[in-house]
């Protein structure tokens, strides 16, 4: 096997693929250019469903693009919609959640992911979990807007009933240049 602890989105993969078998759902909460849409409709499989959802019109626009020529689209509900009403969408039985916080390298750097609307969207998706689902939340703390979030989403962990959730940060503390960190909460 290549490298583990190489990065967070290197680590995340990795937990996807232990996770996740056909015919499971799947949650983006920051689709974005759909790296992650994609990756996680690989795994889940043709019986399986991927929710992907993302404010700005241009991601779902590129996503769709992208997972037709994939012959991806039938496993997927594009959502244009902020994930911290993921709940209007979603009723249960998720097997894992993934988000990719902050900004799209590429494209409008005020277009953000927010600590509220973060929290609220992943404390829904807490609610949303199968026994054993998790959620993926990689954290970029290199910008000021980045930097509040992560603490924000340090302190609410720490408040999550143990009984009912693991939850583990993994950082890489001889990296330079504030890389991202990975947060899991796992349903117990
Ligand atoms: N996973 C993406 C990919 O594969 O390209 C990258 C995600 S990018 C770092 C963060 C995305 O979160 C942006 O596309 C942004 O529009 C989106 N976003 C910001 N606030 C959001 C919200 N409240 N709900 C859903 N998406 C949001």
């Amino acid at each position: 096997m290549n490298n583990i602890f190489k990065n967070a989105v290197q680590i995340s993969k990795i937990i996807c693929r232990a996770k996740l078998s056909p015919g499971d759902i799947a949650v983006d909460c920051t689709m974005g250019n759909g790296n992650d849409t994609e990756f996680l409709c690989s795994l889940v499989g043709e019986k399986g469903k991927v929710y992907a959802f993302d404010i700005q019109e241009e991601a779902v626009i590129t996503t769709r693009k992208r997972l037709q020529e994939l012959n991806l689209l039938a496993r997927t509900e594009i959502v244009l919609d902020g994930h911290q009403n993921i709940d209007k969408y979603i009723k249960g039985n998720v097997e894992l959640v993934i988000f990719n916080l902050g900004y799209l390298p590429k494209g409008n750097h005020a277009i953000t992911t927010k600590k509220e609307t973060t929290i609220e969207a992943v404390q829904k998706s807490m609610g949303l979990l199968k026994p054993n689902g998790i959620i993926l939340i990689v954290v970029y703390s290199g910008h000021e807007n980045g930097k509040l979030e992560k603490e924000a989403l340090i302190n609410f962990t720490t408040t999550i009933n143990q009984k009912e959730y693991n939850v583990a940060e993994i950082c890489f503390p001889n990296q330079i240049n504030s890389p991202p960190e990975l947060i899991c909460i796992e349903k117990v």
